[in-house]
């Protein structure tokens, strides 16, 4: 199997089966993310303790790619300070944009293929924007139009 093959199962596995659905009655955040552009919306849930990310989840629905994305960001920020959330975003949004980047980024490699689909770029990303925005304690929705 080539990495190309095994990075679309991942996303194929997630977008079909996201983990970490539901509500979470313990979040300390909360927050609207919607990206008009294809229909992809989720409702983020997030408890955040001290600065480290305990637990998250997310209620939502829309494209392979945006509920694979969710899943695997999810997996990826458990456990992890907001100041590593902030680094893991920073070459995740690198690796959608460029198709590159040189930290080990785990299963979240597999979007890489999403740099040369620019419009999916917003798909990839709705996850991270709404995760920061609602660490933010942002008031309104977000979208990414
Ligand atoms: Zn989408």
């Amino acid at each position: 199997m080539s990495l190309r093959d095994l990075y679309q199962e991942i996303i194929m596995d997630h977008g079909k089966q996201p983990r970490h659905t539901g509500m979470l009655p313990a979040a300390t955040h909360s927050q609207l993310g919607h990206n008009p552009l294809c229909g992809d919306k989720l409702m983020l849930y997030v408890k955040e303790d001290n600065g480290v990310i305990m637990d998250a989840r997310f209620e939502g629905n829309g494209c392979a790619i945006s509920m694979a994305s969710t899943s695997l960001m999810i997996d990826a920020i458990k456990g992890k300070t907001l100041a590593q959330v902030a680094e893991l975003f920073g070459h995740f949004h690198k690796l959608v944009t460029s198709g590159q980047c040189e930290f080990d980024l785990g299963k979240l490699a597999a979007f890489g293929g999403v740099a040369t689909f620019p419009i999916r770029v917003k798909c990839a990303t709705l996850a991270w924007r709404t995760l920061n925005a609602a660490l933010e304690n942002h008031p309104h929705p977000i979208s990414t139009e």
